[in-house]
Parts: C-alpha cells; sequence; structure tokens
C-alpha cells in the first residue's frame, strides 16, 4: 500500500517558523528519492494561512526529477484558484542530509514567480529566517515583463 500525498492544510493561526520546519520534515519523510536518497520537504505557508507541503520526486531519467520547493507550489497553484491561495508568505525548507538546506536556484525563481517574501531553513534544530530578496537579489519575474514607460517605441 503506497502512502497518500501529503494533504493541505489550513490554520486558524498562522503557524510559528519551528512548526512550519516540523511540517517540511513531516513531507521530507514522504519523499521519493530512491537514487539520490536526499530528502526534502518544503511547508509553503499562503497570505491566506494556508499550508502545502512538498517533498522532492526523482525520476529514473534523473533530469524529470522535481524539488520539494516546486512539488509544493504545483500543488499550491492546482489546488486552490483564490488570489490569496496562491500567494507564499513564507517557505519552510529542510533537507534531512543537509542543515541548512537553501533552495536550488530553480526553486528560487519559482518561489520568486508567487511572491515569496520569506524562505526558513534548519540550523543547528532551529529555524533561521531570511528574507527572499537576500537569497535571490535582484530576481526576474513578473514585473519585468510589464511594459516600462519611456522606452516603447
Ligand atoms: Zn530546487
Amino acid at each position: 500500500m503506497t502512502t497518500p500525498p501529503p494533504a493541505s492544510t489550513a490554520s486558524p493561526a498562522p503557524p510559528d517558523d519551528a512548526q512550519l520546519l516540523r511540517l517540511a520534515h513531516e513531507a521530507a519523510d514522504r519523499a521519493y528519492v530512491p537514487y539520490s536518497r536526499f530528502p526534502v520537504g518544503a511547508a509553503l505557508l499562503t497570505r491566506s494561512g494556508r499550508i502545502v507541503l512538498g517533498c522532492n520526486v526523482e525520476n529514473a531519467s534523473y533530469g524529470l526529477t522535481i524539488c520539494a520547493e516546486r512539488t509544493g507550489a504545483t500543488r499550491m497553484i492546482a489546488e486552490s484558484g483564490d488570489a490569496d491561495d496562491r500567494r507564499i508568505v513564507k517557505v519552510a525548507v529542510v533537507g534531512t542530509k543537509a542543515s541548512p538546506c537553501f533552495p536550488c536556484g530553480a526553486c528560487r525563481q519559482v518561489l520568486h514567480e508567487f511572491g515569496c517574501e520569506e524562505v526558513v531553513v534548519e540550523i543547528d534544530g532551529a529555524p533561521r529566517s531570511y528574507p527572499f530578496a537576500e537569497i535571490l537579489p535582484h530576481g526576474f519575474g513578473p514585473a519585468d515583463l510589464e511594459p516600462t514607460t519611456g522606452s516603447e517605441a
């Protein structure tokens, strides 16, 4: 019997960073990592207060492997059309074999797409928070595709 995918949960009060890290650990426990054996979990907190979990999912082709943060982001989008459910306030990321475990470059770009404001990682067993602009300075995002005044032909 297979373990069901991690469920999204709604919380009446915003979880603290330690709670988000615990949820990220739970997601990491469900990671599908037969090749790297490097489980990673992510807990995304949306503007609406929803928590969406993600874990890395590997593939025998290797190149199709997807990280925990991106499985969380895709679930977040697939599960709700509400604008506040699609904006990331913060994401907690844990790697059970690496501490801290920061999002990779691809995940930073995807998190930026959905307005991520903060990244929480685990250092010596405790949460440590970073402003998103600190881990992806000068990120390219949706606003960069908007026409700019003065440069239009
Ligand atoms: Zn990644």
